[in-house]
């Protein structure tokens, strides 16, 4: 056995770019890393400063472990141990110290040993990225922001919808139809005026993502769609950044940490996205409101262990939590040599056009601030229409039956006139009510239940259906904005 040395990708150009090189020997960390540098020409002056000790833009963990935590330089090293350096926190010196007001504001982070003052002047020095300020992002937001990351970036461009308030405890009832992005600033500033927030409203994309992660230490992924998710691990590798990875559904939740020294990556675990609608957003399934309260809360901790390099961080682990049954089931995940992004010999080297990739547009899941795009031309050979083209079937007096398969209750909120209500539950016994031969536009809440519907009826034998793009969100949207959403 010998003594891994993990080295990032800034320094690999020094050792002949390995992204992993093993020394004999043990012995202090310090001299370990000396003598890797004596038999590296120039490798020695990225680590070592001119008073001969290690830089303090570069972290070294044994193991798990900061040794700024153990004995600094003179941590012990053995055979079979590992050796990650991490070049630190972009721009900063990796401390920042803090006022007495801070000193008090943070006095019982600072009571924990494993924080202290050195780990709260840490997070001071630290940023964060939160991708969307829902569901997810409202406690990640709250909790870093309490908790004193110096920098905190949020990106974000939705307004704020009755329906949101169910779990997104950042917003208010007053503030309805406002900005979250400016609503979310003004309660964490006021939160925790010693930190700075930086606003981005704008949705991110292929174009954007790189540019926007290279200047934060830790990316946390608060969306909940599939373009949004693979464009944010791809940009997270790409960038090297961890992604510190939440996702919810109904009474389910999942945590990782993706892309953390050396572990696995999303794309690791599935590498392509499921087909389209085989599985349902929260907008269309539903989600228990405290279970992103829940997902959110243990991102925040995440994050915040990561940027102290403290505890177990879920790397290389999913972490599974069932609130009905409340337990908690780990999946151990490993970095697969063959991932298209992470892998040995990766063919993602840049951002791609993550709708197509999916074959869905990047639209709202759980509030999180990725709005709808058009749809194209339907997936799988079903027909579509926009609202303005019912529109225009209905003004014209076209000859066309309209069905809506949501649910009563659903339909108890809105409906489009003259739609006869048949849950798509209850379609296939429900189709011989129907003449083959006529004409049918089918809807939903969003687009994605009637998709279906439409293929059970072409399956049938039906001839002469279209789905209507959007759903009846996107009619109240263009149409009959007088009615209720949700
Ligand atoms: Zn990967």
């Amino acid at each position: 056995m010998a003594i891994t040395i993990h080295i990032p990708t800034p320094l690999r150009p020094f050792l002949d770019n390995q992204d992993t090189v093993t020394v004999d020997g043990e012995g202090a960390v310090g001299e370990v890393l000396r003598q890797l540098a004596a038999a590296h020409d120039d490798l020695g002056k990225h680590l070592f400063g001119a008073d001969g000790a290690l830089r303090n833009f570069v972290n070294v963990y044994v193991n798990e472990e900061d040794i700024r935590y153990q004995d600094g330089e003179n941590t012990a090293v053995k055979s079979g141990d590992t050796i990650s350096i991490v070049p630190s926190i972009a721009g900063g010196s990796g401390q920042a110290s803090l006022s007495p007001a801070e000193l008090a504001r943070y006095s019982r982070h600072i009571l924990i040993p494993d924080v202290g003052v050195p780990g709260q002047e840490r997070l001071k020095a630290s940023s964060a990225l939160l991708i969307g300020a829902g569901g997810l992002g409202s406690p990640l937001a709250l909790y870093l922001a309490a908790a004193g990351i110096g920098r905190i970036g949020i990106v974000e461009f939705d307004t704020i919808d009755e329906t949101n308030l169910q779990r997104q405890i950042l917003y208010g009832t007053s503030q309805v139809g406002q900005s979250k992005l400016q609503r979310a600033t003004d309660r964490l500033r006021d939160l925790n005026p010693a930190i700075t927030i930086e606003p981005v409203e704008e949705p991110l994309t292929s174009a954007n993502a790189l540019e926007l992660f290279k200047n934060y230490d830790v990316v946390a992924d608060g969306t909940d769609n599939f373009p949004t998710r693979y464009l944010v691990n791809d940009a997270c590798v790409l960038t090297g950044k961890p992604n510190v990875y939440g996702s919810i559904f109904r009474f389910e939740g999942q945590i990782s940490v993706f892309h953390h020294q050396g572990g696995p990556c999303y794309r690791c675990l599935y590498s392509e996205p499921p087909p389209p609608g085989l599985v349902p957003s929260c907008a269309e399934g539903g989600v228990l409101g405290v279970l992103p309260g829940v997902v959110g809360a243990l991102q925040a901790n995440e994050v915040i262990k990561v940027l102290l390099g403290i505890g177990d961080v879920a790397a290389g682990r999913l972490v599974i939590y069932d609130a009905l049954k409340l337990n908690f089931r780990q999946l151990k995940l490993r970095r697969n040599p063959n991932c298209v992004v992470c892998g040995e010999t990766p063919t993602v080297t840049e951002l791609i056009d993550y709708e197509q990739f999916c074959g869905m547009p990047a639209f709202e899941g759980s509030g999180g601030g990725q709005a709808a795009a058009a749809n194209g031309d339907g997936d799988g050979g079903i027909r579509e229409i926009d609202v303005f083209e019912l529109q225009a079937r209905r003004e014209r007096g076209d000859n066309f039956q309209l069905i809506d398969v949501r649910e009563p209750w659903e339909a108890d909120i809105n409906q489009i006139d003259g739609a006869e209500l048949i849950p798509l539950g209850e379609l296939p016994d429900r189709l011989d009510e129907l003449d083959q031969s006529a004409s049918y536009v089918v809807h939903c809440k969003m687009g994605g239940r009637s998709a279906t519907a439409v293929a059970q009826m072409q399956e049938a034998g039906f001839r002469d259906v279209v789905n209507l793009e959007g759903g009846i969100n996107a009619w109240v949207d263009e149409i009959d904005p007088d009615q209720q959403s949700y």
